[in-house]
């Protein structure tokens, strides 16, 4: 059986190639499948790798491969990127003490700064800057003389990270900054000013010794650390991000395309065909945690053994975290190494999360998390990422003829196109679909930035189902 085919075919050049190419696919899809029905098995996707090029007004082979050569170089070069290395720290003791200090007095000037901000605007109209806030602090120092046990560095970064918090929200990402608790994570930044790196040993102000890092990577060589971030999560651990200017080279180019449909049986279903198995660590997990929660909930408040039990719960969490986050690096590092423009639906999760049924399943997949990987990974790599509009009706659309079917229940596994006959496994189509919608909008640049494609049919009805919506 061949691997390609050439077509030549005359038509009115008013007729669509794109829907030509689909019309072709289509049928040959239908009959390919009809000959060869164990085809279904082993390739769902018979197209994934096709390419049409149109040419006009008899240009010849050679102008063809020249600009074919042309684009050959146009590899994108590395760049200086910021990024944060994390590492888990064993504290001594008295760093213990100085850490708790300096998280409280961090906590504390946060929320002076927000509460602060919020009298001056809801009661005065005024806005207040972090230069405003800044020029505070030394006055603030005198009221609580105790702020003074801590760096002052990190206190003037709480109030930046405040005056972060707050652009967020002008600009539409976040919801209003909230206190901070003393039972979250903490966390303190350092400045450059106030930490030594020489190479092998960090140091924070304050502190007699350096910190005892389990390094379980290198640092980029001749890094300059521009900051450092100390936290401690809910499980008592220690963490220290270490931000440098790293030179990151981009992945040589590669012919590879992929769509992604997210879902809740399988985490991610890719064009090619392949589905990516959900971990579901949460559920795993979700006795241990069920039984930890119930003793939680038994031990006298503000008694030491309910502290314990606290712990242990937010332990169990703590792994859950860990593991899921573990998982999604490694899928979306190997899909930008795999894969030149990644196509995905971008998705409302927060609205998604609303429908209750669903709500733990999906906060369990951990979407959010993977997109903004994969986002951040395509422009490290010089990758495209697409993301489509949400409610774009990947599921019930034939990727082969387009036809959209009225609905789609969720059972359905699979599907026959009334119009053309291809049977559809769901996600597969789903995440071709996918793929096709975001090519169709962006005329692969390779420039590694996420593009906004709006989806040109949004189905209202999409929005209350799970996986692959529709
Ligand atoms: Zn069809």
């Amino acid at each position: 059986m061949p691997d390609h085919v050439h077509l030549i075919l005359g038509c009115d050049p008013q007729f669509s190639i794109h829907k030509l190419v689909r019309y072709i696919k289509g049928s040959i899809s239908h009959l390919l499948r009809e000959e060869f029905p164990e085809l279904k098995r082993n390739l769902p996707s018979l197209w994934t790798n096709s390419y049409d090029v149109g040419t006009v007004a008899g240009v010849t082979i050679e102008t063809v491969q020249r600009y074919g050569e042309s684009q050959k170089g146009k590899e994108a070069v590395s760049k200086k990127t910021k990024r944060a290395y994390k590492f888990r720290f064993y504290p001594t003791e008295e760093q213990k003490i100085l850490l708790a200090q300096t998280f409280g007095c961090v906590r504390f000037v946060y929320n002076w700064g927000l509460s602060t901000r919020k009298t001056a605007f809801f009661q005065h109209g005024q806005s207040l800057s972090y230069h405003d806030l800044a020029a505070m602090l030394p006055d603030l120092k005198k009221a609580y003389p105790w702020l003074s046990d801590a760096s002052s560095v990190p206190l003037q970064q709480a109030l930046r990270h405040l005056d972060r918090a707050f652009v967020n929200v002008f600009e539409g990402r976040a919801q209003y900054p909230t206190f901070k608790k003393k039972q979250n994570e903490q966390s303190a930044t350092y400045a450059a000013n106030a930490f030594k790196w020489d190479g092998k040993a960090l140091s924070l102000a304050k502190m007699d010794e350096p910190v005892d890092i389990h390094w379980h990577r290198d640092l980029p060589k001749d890094a300059q650390p521009s900051s450092v971030t100390i936290s401690k999560d809910c499980a008592n651990r220690y963490f220290v991000s270490i931000l440098v200017e790293d030179d990151i080279k981009p992945k040589p180019l590669v012919n590879n395309m992929v769509g992604l449909d997210l879902g809740i049986t399988s985490m991610v279903a890719l064009s090619t065909g392949e589905s990516v198995g959900n971990p579901r660590y949460f559920a795993k997990d979700e006795k241990r945690l069920a039984k930890a929660q119930r003793r939680h909930a038994k031990k006298k408040q503000g008694s030491k053994n309910r502290n314990k039990a606290r712990l242990k719960v937010a332990q169990i969490h703590a792994r859950i975290q860990d593991r899921r986050r573990d998982y999604q690096h490694k899928l979306s590092t190997r899909l930008v190494h795999e894969n030149q423009v990644i196509c995905v639906e971008s998705l409302a999760v927060k609205n998604m999360v609303k429908n209750h049924s669903l709500a733990k399943a999906i906060q369990d997949v951990g979407w959010g998390e993977f997109v903004r990987q994969l986002e951040y990974k395509s422009s490290w790599y010089g990758r495209t990422l697409i993301k489509i509009d949400q409610w774009y009706p990947s599921s019930k659309t034939c990727h082969a003829c387009k036809h959209v079917l009225s609905s789609l229940t969720l059972d359905r596994r699979e599907w026959v196109c009334p119009e053309c006959g291809v049977v559809h496994d769901r996600d597969t189509n789903a995440a071709l679909n996918i793929l096709a919608e975001g090519l169709s909008v962006n005329a692969c640049g390779g420039n590694g930035r996420p593009v906004r494609a709006k989806a040109r049919q949004a189905v209202a009805s999409e929005a209350g189902s799970s996986h692959s919506r529709g």
